[in-house]
């Protein structure tokens, strides 16, 4: 009896130990927000008179594709999932060449995006896992920003409900990948009705309604303590030609919103003081850090 008491206790202790180390390789959460940001990718601009722009009028036709996560201490936040699926991103090694991938949608346009790692190794290597995180927001429904939506059924959605109704409409609209986020139909969801929603309830992540690209469109607001206040842009603008040209993409879903919108986030800025990243700006992303470094 004695000894069957003793195996017991040196396994409980094991497993204790065993499960203590498990919890220990994940990150702990911050003392004060971070931001970190994942290279998802590089889509190639094709015909950009859809921004109502030339080409002798950029820096770059090339957009980058960007995912972040906030850490918070009370939780984290992916924003954005990314253009290509990890499925179909070939396990490359390590420093291995990105490769081109053709993404065809459901109107059989195609889109081509260069990638070189997944979305999942680039979170690994912040220290978290899909399960660890707490919330998912995308910025709007397009193809090139919820590729890896469906990695991230398990965690709580934030989304406004004329996005979401879109979304799983009998026919949604141009550009989507319904495949690419179709778990999310029965993730745990938080219908967002009001224009601001705080997400960690102390003011310091804040999704922001900026309708017109989509109808339910978002900018993501994070107040960071050394780096300052920023606002990642979702595709409010693409290329940064759009905010000094003043030009709004022709396929916006309402163009009037978009410019309301920009005016909007413009007062935003002023009063807050806080930086504009620009998602698809390709020039701007290549000079942030990227993770497993961060903004804090
Ligand atoms: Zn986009």
């Amino acid at each position: 009896m004695r000894t069957v008491k003793g195996v017991l206790t040196v396994l409980l202790i094991l497993f204790a130990g065993f499960a203590l180390v498990l919890v220990a390789q994940r990150a702990p959460l911050p003392k004060s927000p971070r931001l970190y940001v994942f290279d998802c990718g590089r889509l190639e601009g094709g015909d950009v008179s859809r921004f109502r722009l030339t080409r002798q009028e950029m820096a770059t036709t090339d957009m980058s594709v960007a995912c972040y996560l906030v850490a918070h201490p009370r939780g984290t936040l992916i924003w954005d999932a990314g253009a290509v699926p990890d499925a179909d991103i070939d396990a490359s090694p390590a420093g291995a060449e990105a490769k081109r991938y053709r993404i065809v949608l459901p109107n059989n346009a195609e889109r081509f995006v260069t990638s070189a790692r997944t979305l999942k190794s680039q979170l690994a290597a912040a220290g978290y896992a899909p399960a660890d995180i707490t919330y998912l927001a995308l910025s709007h429904y397009h193809y090139d920003h919820t590729a890896n939506a469906n990695l991230l059924a398990a965690s709580t959605w934030l989304v406004r409900p004329v996005e979401r109704d879109a979304m799983f409409a009998a026919k949604p609209p141009d550009l989507l990948q319904p495949s690419t986020y179709s778990a999310l139909r029965n993730s745990k969801t938080v219908a967002i009705r009001t224009d601001d929603h705080d997400v960690f309830g102390d003011g310091t992540v804040v999704l922001k309604w900026s309708p017109g690209h989509s109808p339910g469109h978002q900018v993501l607001f994070v107040k960071l303590a050394n780096t300052g206040p920023v606002v990642v842009s979702g595709d409010l603008y693409h290329y940064p030609e759009e905010r000094t040209l003043k030009r709004i993409p022709t396929f916006d879903a309402d163009e009037k919103q978009t410019a309301a919108s920009r005016e909007a986030l413009d007062v935003f800025l002023k009063q807050t003081g806080a930086q504009l990243w620009i998602q698809h700006d390709f020039n701007a992303n290549a000079k942030l850090k990227k993770a497993p470094a961060y903004y804090d």
